[in-house]
């Protein structure tokens, strides 16, 4: 019985984009109100356990506790990860725009070349939408990354997100951990 293999998973991208409510949707199937969110706040990571085509796979997701806020992310929060989770609000403008600081400082210091994949939250606001499907695509294109649109809040897409980042590392033998 081999212990499961473990991929590190991180989630960047503005403050207030939902990135621990993605979180809290996958891990926990649970949504929080604006006064619970902040309650997550100080989270490091988060484990969970999924089954892809009978394996056991062990992921830790590393959340940020507000540093993202101030741009304060450590270059220990990127080591070793095989997959990152780049999250703007698609009813905000500016966390779209700032995508791209986000990828420069991923490239300054992530060492392996993890799969990446933008996420679109917030699709529940469909009325407030500021990025169109098409931009954010391309833009996922210059920067070989995946792309998905999803709701936290309703849950759309959000496992669908995960597993389609797991499967993508199961299919890439150069980021697996020797066990
Ligand atoms: P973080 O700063 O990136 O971790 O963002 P949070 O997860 O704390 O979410 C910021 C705010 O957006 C909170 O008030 C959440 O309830 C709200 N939020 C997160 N995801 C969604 C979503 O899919 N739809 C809507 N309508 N609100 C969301
Ligand atoms: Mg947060």
């Amino acid at each position: 019985n081999e212990p499961p293999q473990t991929f590190k998973l991180l989630l960047i991208g503005n403050s207030s984009v939902g990135k621990s409510s993605l979180l809290v949707r996958f891990t926990d199937n649970d949504f929080l109100a604006e006064e619970d969110a902040n309650a997550t706040i100080g989270v490091d990571f988060k484990v969970k356990y999924i089954q892809i085509k009978d394996k056991r796979y062990k992921l830790s997701i590393w959340d940020t506790a507000g540093q993202e806020r101030f741009r304060t992310l450590t270059s220990s929060y990127y080591r070793g990860a095989q997959g990152v989770i780049l999250v703007y609000d698609f009813t905000n403008r500016e966390s779209f725009d700032k995508l791209r600081v986000w990828f420069q400082e991923l490239n300054t210091y992530s060492t392996s070349d993890a799969i990446k994949i933008i996420v679109g939250n917030k699709t529940d606001l469909d009325h407030h939408r500021k990025v169109s499907t098409d931009e954010a695509k391309s833009l996922a294109e210059n920067y070989n990354a995946m792309f998905v649109e999803c709701s936290a809040k309703l849950s759309t897409g959000v496992n669908d997100l995960f597993h389609d980042l797991v499967q993508k590392i199961i299919d890439t033998p150069s980021l697996h951990n020797p066990i």
